[in-house]
């Protein structure tokens, strides 16, 4: 019932990962697939052994911000899915299995076992860190996760704006009733840069309050920048495609703070 305390699972580690990190969100829109991906591709320039599973199922965006639109993905002699590879990093998308334009019309017995699937039934061989990208909200995805493995922990990305904040509150507190231990707050959108001068677009200091609020730590604010948009719909993230910009250094120091 609302307020209850979820019982602590009874989930295990999945072997050969060290680390599975869920990326959140309260509303969508608010760049947590953007973030999620720049992140992953941080972590695996710094030389770690990343995969990314997109989890998002009713709106996967990783496979076209990853450019493997179209690919289909293998499967194993032990009948295991392969992930796809990209910018050193192993991809795992309900885009990659499900034709585009097809609806998931699931309830939530199936989309457990589909996520069940995409944790246990991957050949994803030795990770450092598996990368999350969790729907929006708080709803079957986030619980069947919760259950099935042992997350190492939560990230939550949010705009400064405050309805979106409210949401990420929201998500925030998912993770704390599913005993997910919370990693810390990205801000994204945090502003727009030009000729030196910063305009705060959706207010400002928002993520930061929000961190503080909650005693867990802001890992950094990333701007509003044309190149993460233009990299994200290109299928070349800006951390790839322009790795000297500011934005892609506000990624790799978010990556570090982790
Ligand atoms: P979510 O996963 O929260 O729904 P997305 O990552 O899909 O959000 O981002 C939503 C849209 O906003 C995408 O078109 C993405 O390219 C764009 N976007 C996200 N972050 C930024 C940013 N920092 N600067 C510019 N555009 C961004």
């Amino acid at each position: 019932h609302f307020g209850a305390q979820v019982r602590a699972p009874q989930n295990l580690p999945l072997p050969g990962i060290k680390h599975i990190v869920a990326i959140a969100s309260g509303k969508g829109g608010v760049g947590k697939s953007t973030v999620a991906a720049n992140l992953a591709i941080a972590l695996a320039q710094e030389g770690a052994r990343v995969g990314l599973l997109d989890a998002d199922i009713y709106g996967p965006s990783q496979a076209q911000m990853f450019g493997t639109q179209g690919e289909k993905l293998r499967v194993d002699e032990q009948k295991r899915m392969v992930p796809l590879e990209r910018y050193g990093i192993k991809l795992i998308s309900i885009a990659n299995i499900v034709p585009p334009g097809q609806a998931m019309v699931w309830r939530g017995p199936i989309l457990h076992g589909t996520i069940k699937q995409f944790l246990q039934e991957v050949a994803w061989g030795d990770l450092d860190y598996l990368i999350i990208d969790l729907p929006p909200g708080t709803g079957d995805v986030q619980l069947s996760l919760s259950q099935l493995t042992r997350l190492s922990g939560g990230v939550i990305v949010t705009t400064p704006q405050d309805v979106a904040r409210i949401d990420a509150e929201r998500a925030l507190d998912m993770f704390k009733r599913v005993q997910v231990n919370i990693l810390g707050v990205i801000e994204n959108m945090s502003y727009f840069e030009q000729n030196g001068h910063k305009t705060h677009i959706f207010g400002q200091g928002g993520g930061r309050q929000m961190a503080e609020q909650y005693k867990t730590a802001f890992l950094g604010e990333i701007p509003i920048a044309l190149s993460v948009r233009e990299g994200g719909d290109s299928g070349v993230p800006v951390i790839v495609g322009a790795p000297q910009s500011p934005e892609a250094e506000a990624f790799r120091q978010a990556a570090r703070n982790l």
